[in-house]
């Protein structure tokens, strides 16, 4: 089918695709959600297809070798971007951003295509489904999220703790944000992380910050910012990569990681 899409609707606030229809669904469960919102104006919807005509646009850029990024400008939903992680056994696409078009489908194919879509957690899954129907890629889920979903497919195949999806690529479940946030490790080149917003880099790109709600600014308890450290602690990571195409961490990532962790937890506890 040509792309954009017509009849699939998005969430332009969260960026979340609902099945094919005629009309828009009456609900965005995502957005009246804690760790999302709804505009004071009322719920939003727009097809792909009107996103498109609205100037909507697929953006394609490497992002290091290996890692080929695909965003959205102007920004929908939370604005993240996808990368496609090319491996010589097949290429997974990570945080599917809500919108594509055919430019995007046609430099993935150049790319090898998919074997497997994935995503950090629910705000980031994006338009996963579409992407698995045009590769005929499985769509890999943390099995304690795949019910925020919200188009939901065959094509799903739910997973919990750490999975190998590549040989080399693992995705780890952290919790924190969702209890199924996760990240994508390549042990490439020293390694390196994926994170979505399971960990939120800093503007300063020296320190990663921990977060239940961005936009509404709730922070993250103790225990729940500890077991996302120790979920990644058995790997080795020099680069960390979060969910838009900046802030990165380049060099030292564990380290500003556990660090970080640390230096939250003093505040939390009232040390500042
Ligand atoms: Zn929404
Ligand atoms: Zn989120």
């Amino acid at each position: 089918m040509p792309k954009p899409r017509e009849d699939i609707w998005v969430c332009p606030t969260c960026g979340a695709n609902y099945p094919p229809a005629p009309e828009p669904p009456a609900r965005c469960p995502l957005c009246e959600d804690e760790r999302q919102w709804v505009p004071p104006t009322g719920q939003v919807w727009k097809t792909m297809g009107e996103l498109a005509g609205e100037g909507v646009r697929s953006e394609v850029r490497e992002i290091e070798p290996g890692l080929l990024g695909i965003g959205v400008t102007p920004s929908v939903g939370v604005g993240h971007r996808g990368v496609v992680v090319l491996t010589p056994e097949g290429n997974l696409l990570w945080d599917p951003p809500p919108f594509v078009d055919q430019a995007a489908d046609d430099a993935v194919a150049g790319a090898g295509g998919l074997a497997a879509v994935s995503s950090s957690h629910p705000h980031m899954y994006g338009a996963a489904v579409e992407w698995s129907h045009a590769f005929g890629a499985e769509l890999l889920l943390v099995e304690d999220d795949a019910g925020w979903l919200m188009r939901p497919d065959p094509a799903v195949r739910t997973w919990a703790g750490s999975l190998e999806a590549l040989p080399g690529v693992t995705l780890v479940q952290c919790g924190g944000h969702f209890p199924g946030s996760a990240v994508l490790h390549r042990s490439l080149d020293g390694g390196l992380l994926l994170v979505g917003d399971t960990m939120f880099i800093t503007p300063g790109a020296d320190r990663v910050s921990f977060i239940w709600s961005a936009p509404n600014r709730l922070p993250l308890p103790e225990a729940e910012t500890r077991r996302v450290v120790e979920a990644v602690a058995p790997y080795a990571f020099e680069r960390m990569y979060g969910g838009w195409w900046g802030p990165v961490i380049r060099g030292d990532a564990k380290g500003i990681l556990e660090r970080s962790a640390a230096r939250y937890i003093e505040i939390l506890r009232g040390d500042i």
